[in-house]
């Protein structure tokens, strides 16, 4: 799935922090939706991927009282390296049983730690051990006609094993209701009497077993026992089933189509005409197929599915597989067989009723791929089409596993809650998530249609092909396709650049990720509402930095062949985290050492492999450290002469005075010095360290490219090199390397590392930055400070750090051209600067949006505007009461997705709180503004310095609806949480929140993100408290001299 399509970019400005909409960049996220990166598979023109080499060097001298002994690393770089090839000496730890020449290096590894790490590590694996294995409430449930219900657990007994579904469905779009039946194919491997699956607001009129074939078949009735809290039927047969036979189960249903975005829900959209046209579509990722027909509705009961589905004859009908043929079965109803799917999880079934039109293509390898859309739209399908057969192309090359359908289908809902889904062969979006207006789609919607459909068809492999076993490990299936994202579209679409996006990604996962309500990225999930809450940037982008991070350590072709190997090895069937380390264990880095016995060893070395067991690449060992523990590391460099200590401990914000939490990852450094931009590398696995450089250096920099996730702590003057670095010569590093910077200082402001006066002054050098990345960094760190301004009346102080803001980028405003000119990281760049400078009231900007404004007021909305400039354009004219509500008259008629949320966006920002009531009424009712911008609503409301108070009170007091319409543990329900109450910085505010979702009980009290939040406003609490008045007294220090 591809989460809500917050369309966000981070950079909050306006009066909406985190809500300035890039419409198509989906993302889950708190924060923000988009980053960057990286991979492909050897060497790609302008990715420092090194391939690199080990090697035993001659005895070196290194600080401490034991001998040493060298490594040599040979560093080959695919670029940034100017001489080609870096040579970097470094103490290493002696080779157990190796040659007394060969000598423990490294400084202080005290054995301590290793013990401490091993039984972290266990404490972990305990810790870890899913609820659903302990031992269950011994009660016995009641069912819903007071009878004992049979079974007692969330999860459902394994002993039942479904093989084949017939499903049929009637959808009737008149009276908005479905009917069914539904046969499973089932065998039991334990003689039992009692069949317990899956079903959810379905009314069974009939329920029987069907046992033997032909002439000797017999069928006799099931009592069906309905327990809706675990959402299950139990089916009690006369006798035990006999293990080993063939079974099926044939149950007869009804239902409503839903309401929600879940399960088979209805849809609706106007024609160009007015007229109002429904559809019925299906989502079932994660728990929902159990509203569309009775199922096993857990991933790792895979079957094969044959479905059939009723229509009238002027809709048409699609689903998994490709039509085999229609039958008229009475009059005015059609009936579609479509063929059998492969085996796979009940939630990536899926059938669509609608009278979508498409367009389609064949692929090199013969698949026909379409698009489907609404009728007046089926004309903005051409982009998404030629995307998709380029990336199915690219994966079936990559993965070197066959696309195992003859079709896939990408369909447009115009009712969609999340981003996207990856349903086997038939992937569904939101509109404005697939479908591209040549003439008013902007930069930022190409990018975000190119990465959604990525993701949704590097699923059609990680995800349906190799499943997570259970949802504590979505992030195999989650993780790997946001990762594939930026893997495929660097390689088929290079004009887009997408690798110069991720380690944004990786920012916005540390966001949440840094907090004590976090969690590891395979974790413990049992009821629907949890498995929902896990669709969460930690499995998104935390997932891909780690898995990111890997790649840059084993190398591209490595890494490649181990994943292509674990998708060989599990294909249709189910795995844990486990085993795709296992799989990476096996295979060795490019030039690099020979895989023996489960770890990488130098053949010539193989008498003492023992050295590379405990110092070569034991990726399951060092993965377990980020994926089994929550948060992520930081590195605190101290450099001594040529010596360069480093020491990691766990990054968390809260009290100063919190007590450690002890954990230790194995982190593999990378780093790069004013003497060598040669990437050098270090696996730190132990508290401290320390590595010896060939001579002293003026600056060091870690994390080269943000390929790692974690953050990094200069000691001394360390960070003033580099403020000064910067000052100079900022192009000495790359762009991400600078953005990193960025990041890392306010992160460490916030725990107290670095003063705030030190980051700010940091930041001065954007006077002369240029590229996106950087600019946007410093955005997404300077806008949340006046947010919190705003919100608690500190006019004088707030005025004045905008002014700050607009002065240190004011000669990139000026040089913006009003255009759709340049390249798309140029545009988009143009279009949130531009849109900044007119919500900051710098006049130049405003004077000139003022005048395009008119000019396509006076031609009626059909004048043709830059879209790079549309969103500045309509942010000022929504400014006066004529404006808005020409603005909203236009919202009613577009038929471009990108429009509209520019429009939307626009609106939103008014500081009428009339006209902001009345968005909020509207969205929420769905009749003129679609349910679906709801959560974008509030959210950018709830960023307004007038409407947040207004945001906030109505999420209160529709508290109950909300979660009816988007489910308690949605990401939809934790983006409007977050977006209406994480800016609070007041104890008194706080107080309020805590106060409202205590009371809410089971019906939202334990949401994570409800203690995200709550840790924010305290975190804000603290930071505005410190900081505050020095941010004051900088303000006054560095006004003159910028501005
Ligand atoms: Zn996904």
């Amino acid at each position: 799935m591809f989460c809500i399509p917050k369309g966000v970019l981070r950079p909050a400005w306006a009066p909406s922090s985190a809500t300035l909409r890039l419409p198509l960049l989906p993302h889950c996220f708190v924060n923000s939706c988009f980053g960057n990166s990286d991979v492909c598979s050897s060497p790609l023109p302008g990715f420092p991927f090194p391939s690199y080499r080990l090697g035993l060097g001659r005895p070196c001298a290194c600080r401490g009282s034991t001998p040493r002994f060298c490594v040599q690393l040979r560093l080959h770089f695919h670029f940034r390296s100017r001489g080609g090839q870096g040579r970097q000496q470094r103490c290493g730890p002696r080779a157990p049983g190796s040659s007394s020449k060969m000598i423990p290096l490294s400084v202080k590894r005290p054995l301590v730690t290793m013990s401490l790490l091993l039984s972290s590590l266990l404490m972990l694996l305990t810790v870890a051990t899913p609820s659903w294995c302990q031992s269950s409430e011994t009660t016995s449930p009641k069912a819903s006609n007071r009878a004992p219900f049979p079974w007692n657990k969330m999860r459902l007994p394994e002993h039942i094993i479904p093989l084949h579904y017939n499903l049929m469905i009637h959808a009737n779009l008149t009276t908005l209701t479905f009917g069914g039946t539904t046969e499973i194919e089932i065998t039991a491997s334990k003689p039992t009497s009692t069949i317990i699956l899956h079903s959810h607001h379905l009314q069974i009129s009939k329920a029987a077993l069907r046992k033997g074939a032909g002439e000797r078949q017999s069928e006799e009735p099931l009592r069906v026992l309905e327990y809706p809290p675990q959402e299950q039927i139990a089916l009690l047969a006369p006798e035990p089933l006999v293990v080993g036979l063939l079974y099926t189960i044939v149950i007869d249903y009804a239902g409503n189509l839903s309401e929600s975005f879940y399960g088979f829900y209805k849809s609706t959209y106007r024609t160009k005409e007015g007229e109002m046209r429904i559809l019925a579509s299906t989502q079932f990722e994660p728990t929902a197929a159990r509203m569309a027909f009775p199922c096993f509705d857990e991933p790792a009961f895979k079957a094969s599915f044959s479905i059939k589905v009723r229509r009238e004859p002027r809709h048409l009908a699609i689903s998994n597989m490709p039509l085999v043929k229609s039958v008229t079965v009475a009059e005015g109803l059609v009936e579609d067989h479509f063929d059998v799917t492969v085996k796979m999880s009940t939630y990536l079934v899926a059938f669509i009723v609608s009278d979508f039109k498409s367009v389609s293509k064949m692929t090199k390898s013969g698949i026909k791929v379409s698009v489907y859309a609404v009728p007046d739209k089926i004309n903005q399908a051409g982009y998404a089409l030629d995307a998709a057969v380029t990336l199915l192309e690219f994966y079936e090359d990559y993965f070197s596993i066959p696309y195992p359908l003859s079709k896939q289908d990408l369909a447009a809902i115009p009712d969609f809650q999340s981003g996207a889904m990856e349903n086997w062969g038939l992937t569904t979006y939101r509109e404005s998530s697939l479908l591209f207006d040549a003439e008013k789609s902007s930069a930022s919607s190409k990018l975000g249609i190119t990465m959604t459909v990525s993701h949704e068809l590097a699923h059609q492999w990680f995800g349906n092909l190799v499943t997570m076993e259970w949802w504590n490990d979505l992030w195999l299936n989650e993780g790997f396709a946001k990762f594939m994202e930026f893997v495929s579209v660097s390689v088929t679409h290079p004009e887009l650049k997408v690798e110069d996006y991720f380690f944004d990604k990786c920012f916005n996962a540390m966001e949440v990720d840094a907090l004590n309500s976090s969690h590891p990225v395979s974790t413990p999930v049992e009821n629907p509402a949890q498995i929902r809450e896990i669709f969460d940037e930690v499995s998104y982008e935390k997932g891909a930095c780690v898995l990111n991070m890997l790649r840059d350590y084993l190398g591209a072709d490595a890494f490649k062949s181990g994943i292509v190997k674990y998708l060989q090895k599990y294909s249709y069937k189910n795995t844990k985290n486990e085993d795709l380390w296992n799989s990476m264990a096996s295979i060795c880095p490019t030039d690099g050492p020979q895989q023996m016995d489960g770890f990488c060893s130098r053949g010539e070395h193989s008498t003492s492999s023992s050295h590379w067991r405990q110092e070569g690449l034991d990726v399951k060992t060092m993965m377990n450290t980020w994926t089994l523990q929550k948060g992520f590391p930081l590195i605190t460099i101290t450099v001594r002469g040529r010596n360069v200590h480093m020491k990691q401990e766990h990054y968390v914000k809260g009290p100063e005075d919190a007590p450690e939490t002890g954990y230790l990852w194995h982190v593999p450094l990378t780093f790069i010095t004013s003497n060598s931009d040669s990437v050098q590398r270090f696996l730190l696995k132990t508290r401290t360290d320390v590595l010896i450089l060939p001579e002293e250096v003026e600056w060091i920099k870690f994390n080269v490219g943000m390929n790692g996730y974690y953050i990094v702590h200069y000691e001394d003057d360390g960070w003033d090199s580099l403020t000064g670095l910067l000052k100079g010569t900022h192009t000495a590093i790359s762009s991400s390397d600078r953005a990193s910077l960025i990041n890392n200082a306010f992160q460490l402001v916030s725990i107290g590392k670095l003063s705030i006066e030190k980051a700010l002054d940091l930041t001065l050098y954007l006077k002369r930055e240029t590229e996106i990345m950087p600019v946007f960094q410093g955005l997404n760190e300077l806008i949340p400070m006046y947010k919190l301004m705003e919100k608690r009346d500190m006019n004088e102080v707030e005025t004045q750090f905008k002014a700050f803001l607009i002065g240190l980028l004011r000669d990139l405003i000026d040089k913006q051209t009003w255009t759709d000119e340049g390249s798309i990281s140029e545009r988009m760049l143009r279009s949130q600067l531009l849109l900044l400078a007119c919500v900051r009231k710098y006049q130049p900007c405003v004077q000139k949006a003022e005048g395009y404004f008119r000019q396509w007021q006076e031609a009626n909305g059909n004048l043709r505007l830059p879209s790079d400039v549309t969103l500045a354009v309509f942010a000022v004219g929504a400014q006066n009461p004529e404006g808005w509500d020409f603005l909203y008259s236009k919202y009613q008629s577009s038929l471009s997705s990108t429009e509209k949320h520019q429009i939307e966006f626009a609106l939103c920002i008014t500081h009428n709180k009339e006209k902001l009531q009345w968005l909020l009424d509207q969205s929420f009712k769905g009749d003129t503004i679609k349910t679906q911008e709801f959560p974008d609503i509030l959210r950018t409301i709830g960023r307004n310095p007038v409407g947040y108070p207004l945001a906030w009170q109505f999420l209160r007091e529709n508290w109950n609806k909300l979660v009816q319409k988007f489910e308690l543990g949605s990401s939809s329900i934790a983006y409007m949480v977050v977006g209406t109450t994480n800016q609070f910085s007041t104890r008194a505010r706080l107080e309020e929140v805590k106060e409202f979702f205590s009371s809410l009980k089971e019906n939202g009290s334990q949401l994570r993100c409800v203690q995200q939040t709550i840790e924010t406003i305290e975190e804000n609490i603290r930071w505005m408290d410190k900081n505050f008045d020095k941010i004051r007294v900088w303000l006054q220090n560095e006004k003159l001299e910028l501005l």
